[in-house]
């Protein structure tokens, strides 16, 4: 995505109550008066705490990923765990639509959303970025303190020996044990956020099994009715531990695995702040609830935002 050309921010009327230094960020320019108002007031309640950033698949909907649990999407039934191990249809028909949904997300890019967390990152406003995706966006667009909590698409696991492999490798072999298959298919009607692509004839389709034991291989990545692993979900709760205060971006917090991220931050008195279209299952929570686009939000906080008080950013200017 490329940023349009924006007025100066200083043009913009009605700043200058808020006590920032800054001028109005550039990101304003895109927002409505009434957007711009709810806005400031996040920036208020944040100002000068350090965040602990949560997201979910609203946040790479502007990369073209669509996220099935948003208010326009069709909804689906991800494959659970069970279904995974215990069935072979099924998990031959996962893996052929995997085989041609990984391809979307590796071709998929970060957006502004991505972008502004780098920068908030930078300007050490974050004690880290959780993340409900899998799409590793954050990563791509250079966020370093990140924890992947549903895993990241670009891994497989073997489930008997526990060996790791590059998606990549993967897809070779299902490549050489199907030849045409991509071609044959085509390009996927629409792929899901967790490279679930919308294919169908996946009757013949030949699951590669683990290179190095001949075990079952799973896309490195939680299920439905599997734990997310208990170091990361430790590591999760570090972050939120050390914040001031939690930032949720374009999530419906739908699953527990990061509903109780916001419970313990609202456990410690934390601000929680939620950026998301439509309800969400921490609403309860919220100390600010926004019905706004995620991207332009978080553009606008990373400018807008004042430093936080525990860290120095860069060096003193004399
Ligand atoms: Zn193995």
């Amino acid at each position: 995505m490329t940023s349009s050309p924006l007025p100066h921010a200083s043009s913009l009327p009605g700043f200058g109550t808020t006590g920032f230094v800054r001028g109005e960020p550039a990101a304003a320019s895109s927002l409505t008066a009434s957007q711009l108002t709810s806005l400031r007031g996040v920036a208020d309640l944040l100002a000068h705490l350090r965040l602990t950033v949560l997201t979910g698949a609203g946040l790479s909907t502007d990369s073209g990923i669509p996220d099935y649990r948003g208010p326009n999407s069709v909804p689906r039934n991800p494959m659970t765990y069970q279904q995974f191990v215990g069935d072979d249809a099924l998990r031959r028909r996962y893996w052929a639509r995997n085989h041609i949904g990984w391809h979307h997300l590796r071709r998929a890019h970060p957006n502004d959303g991505h972008r502004a967390l780098v920068r908030m990152e930078q300007r050490g406003l974050l004690t880290g970025l959780i993340t409900q995706n899998v799409d590793r966006l954050h990563s791509s667009a250079g966020s370093t303190k990140v924890v992947d909590l549903h895993g990241t698409y670009d891994r497989v696991v073997c489930l008997s020996c526990r060996t790791l492999f590059s998606r990549q490798d993967i897809a070779g072999l299902l490549e050489r044990l199907n030849p045409g298959y991509l071609e044959r298919t085509g390009n996927a009607g629409d792929v899901a956020p967790d490279a679930d692509a919308d294919v169908d004839d996946t009757s013949d389709f030949m699951v590669a099994p683990c290179p190095v034991c001949g075990g079952m291989l799973k896309p490195d990545f939680v299920y439905f009715g599997e734990n997310v692993p208990k170091d990361r979900v430790d590591r999760a709760y570090a972050m939120v531990d050390d914040a001031g205060a939690l930032l949720v971006a374009g999530s419906s917090l739908t699953v527990m695995s990061g509903l109780r991220f916001v419970r313990h931050a609202a456990k410690q008195a934390k601000p929680v702040v939620i950026i998301n279209r439509g309800a969400t299952r921490g609403d309860d929570f919220a100390s600010l609830k926004l019905e706004l686009g995620v991207s332009e939000s978080l553009a606008y906080l990373a400018d807008a935002l004042p430093g936080a008080t525990t860290e120095e950013v860069g060096p003193a200017r004399r």
